[in-house]
């Protein structure tokens, strides 16, 4: 699977850990190796991704029409966010904690999408079940019965990546 998002970049994924990770990222000008600039999502992290779609678009029209200089800042899972600004478009990246400091803080890993892009990702959604047949039935982690008690939710280490750190 290689879904083109511009000419050097795109939607792939692979099977690793026993488990299907999604990529989003640019090629090298041989097109055939992935650069610095991606980040890869585990299903579960891409619905979360997939739920917020719609929170990320009307930023982005807001944005367009002037209404609001930016922003958006969501987590995905595991230090991975999703941010949308007129200056980075739609911004796929990868967080670390910083213990000095107790805050997150961004990583050279990750991607920033142009909102054409971004739109381009959108229609490639419907192309993903011919090859993750088992993505239609991942649904967003914060949506699990598990998480809906407060236990649940700060135990998960894909909500809670840095959880150890409030100990
Ligand atoms: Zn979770």
């Amino acid at each position: 699977m290689k879904i083109p998002l511009s000419p050097n970049r795109f939607i792939t994924c692979r099977f690793e850990n026993e488990q299907y990770m999604i990529y989003v990222g640019e090629y090298g000008p041989s097109g055939d190796y992935l650069s610095e600039r991606h980040l890869s999502f585990t299903l579960t992290q891409w619905a979360t991704l997939v739920m917020l779609s719609k929170c990320i678009d009307s930023t982005i029209s807001d944005i367009t029409n002037g209404l609001r200089a930016e922003t958006l800042f969501r987590h995905i899972g595991s230090n991975k966010h999703v941010s949308v600004s007129y200056k980075y478009g739609v911004d796929l990246r990868q967080f670390y904690f910083l213990y000095k400091i107790n805050d997150i803080r961004p990583n050279r890993k990750g991607i920033a999408l142009t909102f054409k892009q971004w739109h381009e990702l959108k229609l490639a959604l419907k192309l993903l079940p011919k090859y993750i047949p088992s993505i239609e039935d991942t649904s967003a982690c914060i949506l699990r019965d598990d998480h809906a008690n407060q236990i649940g939710y700060w135990s998960c280490r894909n909500c809670n990546p840095n959880s150890y750190s409030l100990v």
